[in-house]
This record gives structure tokens, sequence and C-alpha cells, in this order.
């Protein structure tokens, strides 16, 4: 088990669920952007997020944007030790830095004493795009490794402990072979992610991948699935992945059959209209939408709920037994009131 460690009014390790986090991709020294898509990002289910410090006055705006927002802000920096300082001073709940180029030991001391003394945490970032020059010829996912744990030695030698780890790569491969050599070294929290993963459609695969293989291992204590486009998404996004890896639970899950020649029903069409009824309901439960009567009770057995379509009529099941018989153009309304009573 990870190391608990506290980042503003939640805990990330130990015993925790697996936090979702994302990062604005507004200017953060437009600070009413930043917190509408703060407080977007929020209201999907967001639970921390990341905004880019990139000069002092960037990071100065964190103290204004915290104060409108519930959910801890990381500040992310590079380069600059004066920048994590600042962002700090703003009242960051967390840093995450790239202590390789933050430059020489005093100066990633300055940052921890900083951090420590405002009791937050550090997240040290290796990503194979800004690796040392000295990892250049090593195995990437060693390099990741070896790149991280030095920034953490550097990090425990100033004396500070309260250090999140995240290993990115954007080869699913690498990170996920890192993040396993790295859970196997150390009882600091993991962050996981694959980064410039690429739009929805392309990172939706790689995140699940990638992240899914760490998730069914046991390992993360935080995640973010990068998606080039709307932040939101990358909400969506992570719950689908971390309920698919049975670590979470946030919606329904439909499972629908593939179809085939015995499904003499609009199978697709009836899909998305059970999809609109059930994804507003906050909680999990199984249901199917099955194209025949002959198998799909059967092959949907641990579903809660469920259709199964026939020639002209259908079945709403539960729990894998039929519980009535129903004409096809009735079918959803009968599946409609069924769940309703099994909400209630
Ligand atoms: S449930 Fe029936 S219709 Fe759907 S794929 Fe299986 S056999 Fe075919």
């Amino acid at each position: 088990m990870k190391k608990e460690i506290r980042i503003g009014n939640l805990s990330i390790g130990g015993q925790q669920p697996i936090r979702i986090q994302s990062m604005t991709n507004t200017d953060t020294a437009d600070v009413e952007a930043t917190v509408a898509q703060i407080q977007a990002l929020q209201a999907a289910g967001c639970e921390i997020v990341r905004v880019a410090a990139y000069d002092i006055a960037s990071a100065k705006c964190i103290r204004q944007i915290r104060e409108k927002c519930k959910i801890p802000i990381v500040a992310d920096v590079h380069f600059d030790y004066q920048i994590a300082i600042a962002a700090i001073e703003a009242g960051a709940d967390k840093v995450r830095i790239n202590p390789g180029n933050i430059g020489s030991a005093d100066r990633i001391k300055m940052v921890a004493d900083a951090a420590k003394s405002s009791g937050i945490p550090i997240r040290v970032g290796a990503n194979t795009g800004s690796l040392d020059k000295k990892y250049w010829g090593t195995e990437k996912s060693e390099a990741l490794v070896q790149s991280a744990l030095e920034n953490v030695r550097c990090l425990e030698k100033a004396g500070f402990t309260d250090i999140v780890i995240a290993l990115k790569a954007s080869d699913v491969a690498a990170s996920v072979k890192a993040y396993r050599k790295m859970h196997a070294l150390v009882d600091y929290p993991l962050h996981l992610g694959i980064t410039e993963a690429g739009a929805y459609d392309s990172s939706i695969v790689k995140s699940a991948m990638g992240i899914g293989a760490l998730l069914l291992d046991g390992i993360g204590d935080t995640l973010r699935v990068s998606i080039t486009g709307d932040p939101l998404q990358e909400i969506r996004a992570a719950k689908e992945i971390l309920q698919c890896a049975g670590r979470r639970t946030f919606s329904p899950d439909i499972v629908a059959c593939p179809t085939c020649a015995r499904t003499h029903i609009q199978l697709e069409k009836l899909y998305h209209q059970v999809k609109e009824i059930v994804e507003d309901i906050p909680y999990y439960l199984k249901i199917a939408v099955m194209g025949c009567i002959v198998n799909g009770p059967g092959e949907a057995r641990d579903a809660d709920i469920g259709i199964a379509g026939g020639e002209g009529i259908g079945i709403i099941f539960k729990k894998g037994k039929p519980i009535a018989k129903v004409p096809e153009e009735q079918l959803l309304e009968v599946f409609r009131k069924e769940l309703q009573q099994m909400l209630k």
C-alpha cells in the first residue's frame, strides 16, 4: 500500500479511491476563464486540477483561482524554482515539478522547503520528452524510473517525503513497464497517465490500455487521461476506465450484443434509447441490451435488468430471468417502468 498524502481537502494513496485529475487549457492569467473551466471540470467529477504556472504573474493568479474553486489546485512548473515558490506562496495545493529541469540541488531544496512549510506535496514528473541527456541511450522505461528516482532522492535529501511520482511516455508499453518497476521500488503514491495520447478516439485506446493495465495490477493512486481537446472529455474517459477496471463505479454500464443473423430488432437504436434513459443514474447498475431471446438473457446473466429482442416480440429480464414478454413496440416503455420500479 502506498503512503497516504494530503492534498488540499482530500487524501490520495493509502486506501483512498483513485482520484481523477485533469488540467486546464485556459490561460492561467485569465482568472475568470480558468475558474469557469475548473468549475465545469469539478461539476463533471474532476477531483484534482492542474494549472500551468508559466511565469511569476501566472503563478500569483493561483491565489484568486484557489479562492473560487473547491478542488485542489496543482501548479505545473518547469525550469524556474522561483515560479514554483511563487505558486506555493499563492496557495497551490501541490506543485508538479521536474527537478531535472529546475536546476541545482540548492534550488530544489528551496522549493522543497517552501512546500514543507506550506504542508503541500510535490509531484515529481519524469517525462520521456524532457529526460536528462545522460539517459538518452538507456531503455525508455528504465530511463524514466532512474530519472524519477534521482529526483525523488534529491527531494528526500532535502528532507522532503510528501512525494507523488508520475512517469510519462507517449509509448504505452514503456509507460506500463516503468510504472510496474516503480511500484515495486517505492511506497510513494503514483499518478498514472499516458502523455500526448492525442484526441479522444486515440487517447481512449492508449489510456485504456496503459492506465487500464496498471489499474488491473492494482497500481495507481491518481490518474489523468490526456486528451487533445476539451478537458471535460478527460473526466468522462477517466470514469469509464476506472469503472471498466473495477476500481470505482460512477454510472450504469450497458452491455449490448454485437448483433448477428439472429438479430431482428433495431438493436443500435434501442441501445441509444436505453442509454438516454439510464445515463443520469448516478450509480452503478449493469444493464443489457441484447438482440435475441435465444441467447440474450444467458449472455447477460449478471445484468441487473435487460431487454432481449425477438421476432415482433421481446422480453424484459432481470438477473438473467425473463419477467415479461411484450410486443416489440412496447419494449422500451415496459423496460422504463421496470427500471423505475427497481430504482425505488
Ligand atoms: S445476443 Fe443473440 S442476436 Fe445478439 S449476438 Fe448473441 S446470438 Fe446474436
